[in-house]
C-alpha cells in the first residue's frame, strides 16, 4: 500500500466513466474511500456520502490510472532533461531515478513493471520509499540489474552471466536478488540487432539453462521477464515459465501458438517506441536513418507490424509502454506507446486503453486496472475523450488529475486549494 493516502472521501461527478474493461464510457459518479473505490453508478443516481469532497468532472473522462509494462526508471532521460549517457555517478543516478519515477507518476502512470534495473539495489530502494509515501513515483515491481553477456549494458559485479553462466550460478543468482527484496528479473534469452548486427538470432541462454532460471525462479517467488527477440528464444521462455516475454519480433508461427496456448499465464510487450524514435528521431543523437537500419529498427519495427495484430487475434495479452529513458525517448513520453499500438499495430483506441489499463495491471499484480467496486483508487481525471483520440493523454495539461491510491498527487486545478484543506482536515 502506498503510504500517502489521506484515509477521506472523495466524490467525482459529472464524469465520463471509462472503466478500463472495454465497456463504453458512461456517464455517472464514483465514490472513493481511503484508498479504494467504495462506489460506482451510472447516470444521475446520486450517492449519499455528506462527508466526502465533490470533485466536478466538469464533464471529462475518469480512467483509470495507466500502467507502464516495460519500464527503466533508472534510465537517465526524462522529457525534463535530456542526458547523453547511461552510466551516472551513483549519486546523481539515485536521484535522477527518483525524479524519473516522479515524472512517470506525472504522466498519469500509477504502476510499473521493470524490465531491468542499471543498479541492483536501486529499484528495491526506489519501490520501498514510493511505498512508505516518501516520494511520489508509480507502484513498482523492481527489478534486479538487466542479465546479459558482457559489456552490453553493464553485469553486476559478482553476478556476472560471464563469470558464472553455470546453472548453479543462474540459481544463486535469482535466490541471491530475492533476499535483496527484487519482484523480477530480466534476462536477455536473445541478444539485439541494436547491440551487434544479426545479434537479434543470437541465443544467450540455452535450454537448460532457462529451465534453471525457471525452477528457481518459482522456488524463490521471483518473476521472470526477458528481451525475445529470435524465435526460439521465445519459446524458450514460454516453456521455462517467463511471465513478461518483450518484443518477439522474430516469433515464428510455432512461437506463436505458444504464446497463444500459455496467455493465461505470460505478457507480451514489444516496446514500438525505441525503434520508431530510432528510426524518425535521433538524428541529433547520432542515429541517421541509415545507422537506425544497421540497427535492425526498421526491420524490426515492420516485424511488429505484421506480428502484433496476429497476437490480439489470438487473445495474447500484449501491453503498451517500453523503453522509455534514452535521450532520444525520454521517461514521460510512455503514453505515446498508445498511439503507436493505433497507428501500426492494429489497436482501437478502446483495445489499447484496455491493455494499458486492465491488462497491465494484471501483469503488474497489483489491486488496480479497472474502475469497480473495491479496487485501488488509481485514477486519472482527463480533458476529453481518450477513446475517441489517445494522443491527448500524452499532454500533461489534460491529464487534469492523477489519483494514487485515494489521494491526489495532482488534483484538478479548479480543486486544488480545497483538496489541500480537505487533507489538512484529515
Ligand atoms: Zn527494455
Amino acid at each position: 500500500m502506498i503510504g500517502r493516502h489521506g484515509g477521506g472521501a472523495v466524490l467525482f461527478e459529472n464524469v465520463q466513466i471509462f472503466d478500463g474493461t472495454g465497456a463504453e464510457r458512461f456517464p455517472g459518479s464514483v465514490l472513493v474511500r481511503g484508498n479504494r473505490i467504495a462506489r460506482v453508478v451510472v447516470g444521475s443516481e446520486e450517492i449519499d456520502a455528506p462527508e466526502a469532497m465533490v470533485v466536478d468532472g466538469r464533464g471529462g473522462t475518469l480512467m483509470p490510472g495507466m500502467v507502464e509494462g516495460h519500464a527503466h526508471l533508472t534510465w537517465p532521460s526524462s522529457i525534463e532533461k535530456v542526458i547523453n549517457a547511461m552510466a551516472l555517478p551513483i549519486e546523481e543516478h539515485m536521484l535522477t531515478t527518483a525524479v524519473n519515477a516522479r515524472i512517470t507518476l506525472d504522466a498519469g502512470f500509477t504502476s510499473a513493471y521493470s524490465a531491468g534495473s542499471l543498479g541492483e539495489r536501486m529499484e528495491v530502494a526506489l519501490r520501498d520509499h514510493i511505498d512508505d509515501g516518501r516520494l511520489p513515483g508509480p507502484r513498482l515491481r523492481a527489478s534486479a540489474m538487466e542479465m546479459d553477456v558482457e559489456g552490453i549494458i553493464g553485469v553486476p559485479k559478482g553476478h556476472d552471466s560471464t563469470h558464472d553462466h553455470s546453472i548453479p550460478g543462474l540459481q544463486k543468482y535469482v535466490r541471491d536478488m530475492a533476499d535483496l527484496g527484487v519482484d523480477t528479473m530480466k534476462f536477455l534469452m536473445s541478444s539485439d540487432d541494436g547491440f551487434s548486427p544479426g545479434g537479434a538470432k543470437v541465443l544467450l541462454y540455452s535450454e537448460e539453462e532457462a529451465q534453471a532460471l525457471g525452477v528457481a525462479a518459482r522456488e524463490a517467488g521471483m518473476w521472470l521477464a526477458c528481451h525475445a527477440q529470435a524465435a526460439e528464444a521465445v519459446k524458450r521462455a514460454v516453456r521455462a515459465g517467463f511471465r513478461c516475454i518483450y518484443h518477439c519480433t522474430l516469433a515464428d508461427e510455432e512461437a506463436l501458438d505458444m504464446l497463444e496456448e500459455h496467455r493465461d499465464e505470460l505478457f507480451v510487450a514489444p516496446a514500438p517506441g525505441l525503434l520508431y524514435t530510432r528510426i524518425n528521431e535521433a538524428e541529433e543523437f547520432g542515429i541517421d536513418r541509415a545507422t537506425a537500419e544497421r540497427m535492425g529498427a526498421v526491420a524490426g519495427l515492420e516485424a511488429m507490424e505484421r506480428i502484433y495484430p496476429e497476437m490480439k487475434r489470438r487473445g495474447i495479452r500484449v501491453v503498451p509502454g517500453g523503453d522509455y529513458g534514452f535521450p532520444y525517448n525520454p521517461v514521460g513520453r510512455n503514453a505515446r506507446d498508445l498511439q503507436h499500438f493505433v497507428d501500426l499495430l492494429g489497436y482501437t483506441p478502446v483495445e489499447v486503453l484496455v491493455a494499458v489499463t486492465k491488462t497491465a495491471g494484471e501483469m503488474v499484480g497489483f489491486d488496480v486496472g479497472t474502475i469497480e467496486e473495491s479496487r485501488l483508487a488509481d485514477l486519472l481525471l482527463i480533458d476529453g475523450d481518450p477513446t475517441g483520440d489517445v494522443t491527448i493523454l500524452q499532454d500533461r495539461e489534460r491529464i487534469v488529475a492523477v489519483m494514487q491510491d485515494g489521494s491526489f498527487h495532482r488534483a484538478p486545478p479548479w480543486q486544488s486549494l480545497e483538496v489541500y484543506s480537505h487533507s489538512l482536515a484529515q
